[in-house]
C-alpha cells in the first residue's frame, strides 16, 4: 500500500493567485493525495456579514457585500487563467449564493440551515479555484496526475447540530473506503473543502469556526493517511501565538496531550478537535508554513522525545465567567447534576470549573450569553452572578500539577495582576487561570519571558 497524504490550506495559503500557485507547489512536492482547503481568506467573515445584512438591513448593503465576494474570486480566477469551466461554475455558485440571499432579504428570517449553506459557497468557491491551480501547475512539473474536484458533503456525512455538527464517523468511513480509497490507489489526487458536511438528509452544515483543520482529520482517517499536514501562515505550532510574544519560537514536536490543550484553550493554529481522529487512529500531524515549506515546522506526535514542564502558553479572549451560588448546595447532592444538566440541555459547552461549598464557577464563551434562555433557566436554580471581559491565560506542558513551587513561580511573575479564577489539578498538561482581557497579553508576555525564553 502507497503512502497517503492529506494536505489541508488554511485562508492565507489560499489568500490569492500567488498563494494558490505557491501551495499547489506544495502539494506536488510532498505528492498530497487528499488536499483539503478552507475558503480565501475573509470570505467566510464576508459571508457571515452577507446574511446578517440580506437579513438585518436593506439590499444595496447586502449586494454590496455580495459584489464584493465575487471581485475577489473572479480576480483569482483572472490570475490563473482558470478554464472556462471553471469559471462558468464559479459564475453559477455567486449566481445561487445571490438568489439565496434575496430569499433571505425578503423573508427577513435567515435560519440556521440557511446561515450553514451561505457559509459553505467560502470552501466551495476556493476550491474550485484552487483546482485549477494544482492542474495547472502538475501540468508545468510535468506530474500527470488526474486532479478531481470532490465535493466534500458526498463524503463527510453529519449530524443536523448546525454551524457545529458532528461528524457521523463510521459512515464516513465506510464511504472513503469504497468512493475514494480504490481511486487514491489509482493516482487520483482530490481537492476538497475544509469545513462543511451534510446531514443524512442532504441538508449543508459546517463544523465550527476553524473547522478545515478538523474536516483534513477526518479525511485523513478516513481515507487512513500516514501523515496529516496542517499548511497556514506560521512556521509551526510556537511556544504561544506569535501575534501576542515576538519572541515566541517554533516547536520542533510536541505532543498529541499538550497540542490538544493548547487548541482547546485558545491556539487558533488548530482547530481544538483536529486531534481526536488523529489520536484515534495514531497519525502523525505535521504544522508547517505554505509561504515557506521549506522550514522544518512541528510535529503532533503520540511520543515525543522530550516532555518538558512548559512547552507553550495559551491565551482564550473573550470569556465570561458564570458564578451560581445557592445555599441548597449545602450538604446537600443532586446540584451540580441539575447545573450541568442545563448547560447540557442549551448545549452550551464549559472550559474551566471551580467549586465552593455553596457556589459554582464555570467559565463560558462569551458568545454564549446571548442565550438568555439558558440564563434564565440557570436562574431558577441559582443566584446568577455574570462577569464578562475575561481571558484565560493556559500554561501548558507536563506533569504541571505535580511539581512544587511552580504555582508560586507563576504568581510571582505576576505579582501585580489581578487573578480571578484558577484551575490546577484536572490535567497533568494545564495549569489556567482567568485574567482581565486587557492584561491577558502582558501576562502572557511575562510568563513566556519567565518560563520560556
Ligand atoms: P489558517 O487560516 O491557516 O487555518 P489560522 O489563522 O486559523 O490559519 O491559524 C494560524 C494562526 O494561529 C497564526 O497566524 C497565529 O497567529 C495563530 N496562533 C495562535 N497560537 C499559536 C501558536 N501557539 N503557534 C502558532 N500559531 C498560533
Ligand atoms: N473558512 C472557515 C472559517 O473561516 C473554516 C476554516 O478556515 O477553517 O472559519
Ligand atoms: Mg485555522
Amino acid at each position: 500500500m502507497k503512502k497517503r497524504i492529506v494536505s489541508k490550506f488554511g485562508g492565507t495559503s489560499m489568500g490569492n493567485a500567488e498563494c494558490m500557485i505557491r501551495s499547489a507547489q506544495v502539494c506536488l512536492k510532498q505528492k498530497s493525495n487528499l488536499i483539503v482547503v478552507s475558503a480565501t481568506s475573509g470570505t467566510t467573515n464576508l459571508l457571515i456579514e452577507l446574511s446578517l445584512t440580506a437579513e438585518k438591513k436593506s439590499w444595496p448593503e447586502a449586494e454590496t457585500i455580495l459584489r464584493k465576494i465575487e471581485t475577489n474570486h473572479l480576480k483569482i480566477a483572472a490570475e490563473l487563467k482558470s478554464s472556462e469551466q471553471t469559471q462558468q461554475a464559479l459564475h453559477s455558485l455567486i449566481h445561487e449564493l445571490e438568489s439565496l440571499t434575496r430569499g433571505i432579504h425578503l423573508l427577513k428570517d435567515c435560519s440556521a440551515k440557511a446561515f450553514d449553506y451561505i457559509q459553505s459557497f467560502g470552501e466551495r468557491l476556493s476550491s474550485l479555484l484552487f483546482t485549477d491551480a494544482l492542474t495547472q501547475e502538475a501540468k508545468k512539473s510535468g506530474q500527470p496526475h488526474l486532479i478531481k474536484w470532490l465535493d466534500a458533503r458526498t463524503i463527510l456525512k453529519t449530524d443536523d447540530q448546525f454551524s457545529k455538527a458532528r461528524p457521523l464517523t463510521d459512515l464516513i468511513i465506510q464511504i472513503a473506503q469504497s468512493d475514494l480509497i480504490p481511486q487514491i490507489e489509482q493516482g487520483t489526487v482530490f481537492v476538497t473543502q475544509g469545513f462543511i458536511g451534510e446531514t443524512l438528509d442532504g441538508k449543508t452544515t459546517t463544523l465550527g469556526r476553524g473547522g478545515s483543520d478538523y474536516s483534513a482529520a477526518i479525511f485523513a482517517e478516513a481515507i487512513a493517511a500516514e501523515t496529516l499536514e496542517i499548511w497556514t501562515d506560521v512556521p509551526g505550532i510556537a511556544t504561544t501565538d506569535p501575534r501576542i510574544c515576538s519572541s515566541a519560537k517554533s516547536l520542533k514536536e510536541i505532543s498529541f496531550k499538550e497540542a490538544s490543550e493548547l487548541a482547546t484553550f485558545g491556539a487558533k493554529v488548530l482547530h481544538p478537535a483536529t486531534l481526536i481522529p488523529a489520536i484515534r487512529k495514531n497519525i502523525p500531524v505535521f504544522v508547517g508554513s505554505s509561504f515557506d515549506s521549506d522550514q522544518k515546522g512541528t510535529w503532533v506526535l503520540k511520543n515525543v522525545s522530550e516532555w518538558p514542564l512548559v512547552r507553550a502558553l495559551a491565551l482564550r479572549k473573550k470569556q465570561t465567567l458564570v458564578t451560581l451560588s445557592t445555599p441548597e448546595m449545602l450538604h446537600t447532592h443532586g446540584f451540580l447534576f441539575g447545573i450541568f444538566k442545563i448547560f447540557n440541555d442549551h448545549k452550551v459547552s464549559i472550559d474551566a470549573i471551580t467549586t465552593s461549598e455553596i457556589s459554582v464557577s464555570v467559565t463560558l464563551d462569551d458568545s454564549t450569553l446571548v442565550n438568555t434562555k439558558l440564563i434564565e433557566d440557570l436562574s431558577k436554580s441559582a443566584d446568577v452572578q455574570i462577569e464578562d471581559g475575561l481571558a484565560l491565560v493556559s500554561l501548558i506542558g507536563n506533569n504541571i500539577n505535580h511539581t512544587p513551587g511552580l504555582a508560586n513561580k507563576i504568581f510571582e511573575t505576576i505579582s501585580d495582576i489581578n487573578v480571578r479564577m484558577i484551575c490546577l489539578g484536572a490535567s497533568k498538561h494545564n495549569f489556567c487561570f482567568l485574567v482581565k482581557e486587557d492584561d491577558g497579553a502582558t501576562v502572557v508576555q511575562k510568563l513566556h519571558h519567565q518560563f520560556i525564553d
